[in-house]
């Protein structure tokens, strides 16, 4: 998929079109009400060993109808982006009652510790391999 900086209803300017479409997507559920509000840009601090490891600005944070504080990233999935990976892990040790989701998936660990996105638009739950 080809990036090119696109502008959101909003007026962001988005780095790619596919992330202008999420941020517009979020401007429609909030409209709706399926959502409270949502922010552009919500920055974390990973930490490994207890220092500071990376700031990772995560493309969005919602706030859901229930009070909760979800975070997205508008990717795409690429296997081969190990260091988004390495940051989802670090994230996802480091804030374990946070739910992220990219490219509108679940992102969970396997028991085996392996990361898995959870697939919720069709009938039932698959598991996309990583
Ligand atoms: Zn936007």
């Amino acid at each position: 998929m080809k990036s090119r900086k696109t502008i959101c209803i909003l007026g962001h300017h988005h780095p790619s079109a596919s992330e202008a479409e999420y941020c517009n997507w979020l401007l429609a559920r909030k409209q709706s009400g399926e959502i409270v509000n949502y922010l552009y840009i919500a920055p974390v601090e990973l930490h490994v060993a207890g220092k500071l490891w990376k700031k990772w600005a995560i493309d969005f944070a919602v706030k859901e109808n229930d009070g909760e504080i979800t975070y997205h990233e508008s990717k795409g999935w690429n296997r081969s982006d190990e260091l988004f990976r390495m940051k989802l892990r670090a994230f996802m040790l480091e804030y374990p009652e946070r739910k992220i989701y990219v490219n509108k998936k679940l992102v969970k660990f396997t028991p085996s510790g392996r990361i898995v996105m959870l697939e919720k638009r069709k009938r039932k739950t698959n598991l996309v391999k990583t």
